[in-house]
């Protein structure tokens, strides 16, 4: 394997115009994406939206009904699952179970008629990229379920795929593996500058793996970009929501100046200050967009806050670095807002019934149309 370098921009994967129906049924609607050479890419999305149905067609397992599918610029239409530079890793990682962990990783390889000794080489070369040279003579019963999953992968890269799909592939292990196997698929990727695609309905994992993330919903990519971009710079109320924790303030924004409007919100309350990209026609509809930890809480009224609101603390999680206040506001709404535990907690600093304010600069959310 060629040491990867920067990605180079160049299309691995397009999907052009693609849709895909069974009966009349559309699991995927009209989707053009591109997967870049050296990429990991993640599908993001929840349970039924046409992740998986998107992987068996890249494996060649179901045909578009319409639109084109090309790899390294090739339709792939013509090309048998077996004839493609692909390869799909399953959850339940289907290993022999009467074959040693070396032999279930040169099972296809010998398959396919490679040398000995090209074999030995590939194999050994696979055991040290996963780590699990000591337990190639060990049968998959004999080893942990994390130690399967990397002979899962070690299977998969044996031959030297273009692409690697991966379904869920760390959704059998616990939490403390995950995060962990996690890392070690990162490194390996990268190691071997083969591109992976990752389908997962778990929005941290996709954030953690991925160089980029293609949000979807009922067949169709919401939205495109890298973990930061999809946190911070969220192109709809969906993904906003979909990823990580969110307040949503829904009102009727009036520009005020250049990319700053006032949000109407509440009847009889001050409107919200909010700077944005995104342009707004008077009295349109706007939906604030704001993380809990753009919100601050306090005791006084900032002096100097764009946004004030004053309400009463409901509930408060502690996750030990973080904690997340439910602070209510005499209009009923619930705002979250979550400060960092930097300090020792023990003498907490707001409780049950306080009342408190909550304040935001102008540009701490975005604002989006729908
Ligand atoms: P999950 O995370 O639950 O695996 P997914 O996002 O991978 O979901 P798909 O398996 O791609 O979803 O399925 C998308 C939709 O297409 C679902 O509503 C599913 O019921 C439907 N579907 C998938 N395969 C078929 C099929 N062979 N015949 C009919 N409907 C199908």
């Amino acid at each position: 394997f060629e040491p990867w370098n920067d990605p180079d921009e160049k299309p691995l994967i397009q999907f052009q115009n693609v849709s895909k129906r069974f009966g009349d049924f559309t699991a995927i609607d009209d989707l053009t994406i591109d997967i870049f050479e050296r990429e990991f890419f993640a599908l993001l999305g929840p349970s039924g939206c046409g992740k998986t149905t998107m992987m068996r067609m890249l494996a060649g397992f179901e045909a578009p009904t319409e639109g084109k599918i090309f790899l390294a610029g090739q339709d792939i239409a013509p090309v048998p699952p077996n004839q493609r530079a692909v390869n799909m890793m399953f959850q339940s990682y289907a290993l022999f179970p009467h074959l040693s962990v070396w032999e279930n990783i040169a099972f296809g390889l010998k398959r396919e008629g490679m040398p000995r000794n090209e074999i030995n080489a590939r194999v050994d070369e696979m055991l040290r990229l996963t780590r699990l040279e000591k337990f190639a003579r060990r049968k998959p019963h004999q080893i942990s379920g994390g130690q399967r999953q990397r002979v899962a992968l070690a299977r998969s890269l044996a031959k030297a795929p273009k692409l690697l799909l991966l379904d869920e592939p760390l959704g059998a292990l616990d939490r403390k593996l995950r995060e962990e196997t996690q890392f070690e698929l990162m490194d390996i990727q990268e190691k071997t500058g083969t591109t992976f695609v990752i389908v997962t309905h778990d929005q941290e994992e996709a954030m953690t793996v991925a160089s980029r993330v293609a949000v979807m919903d009922n067949g169709q990519v919401k939205q495109v970009a890298t973990p930061a971009d999809i946190y911070e710079a969220p192109n709809s109320v969906y993904v906003a929501d979909f990823i990580g924790d969110v307040n949503l303030i829904e009102g009727k924004a009036t520009a005020t100046g250049k990319g700053s409007y006032a949000l109407h919100w509440r009847d009889g309350v001050e409107p919200l200050t909010v700077e944005s990209q995104n342009i707004f026609s008077d009295g349109q509809t706007a939906h604030l967009a704001i993380r809990p930890e753009k919100v601050t809480i306090s005791a006084d009224r900032p002096a100097k806050a764009a946004n004030a609101v004053q309400g009463k603390v409901l509930d408060i999680a502690y996750l030990g670095n973080l904690s997340t206040y439910h602070v209510e506001l005499p209009t009923g709404d619930v705002i979250k807002a979550q400060t960092a535990n930097t300090r020792r907690i023990s003498r907490r600093a707001y409780t049950w019934e306080d009342t408190v304010w909550l304040s935001w600069t102008a540009s701490g959310g975005i604002l989006l149309a729908n």
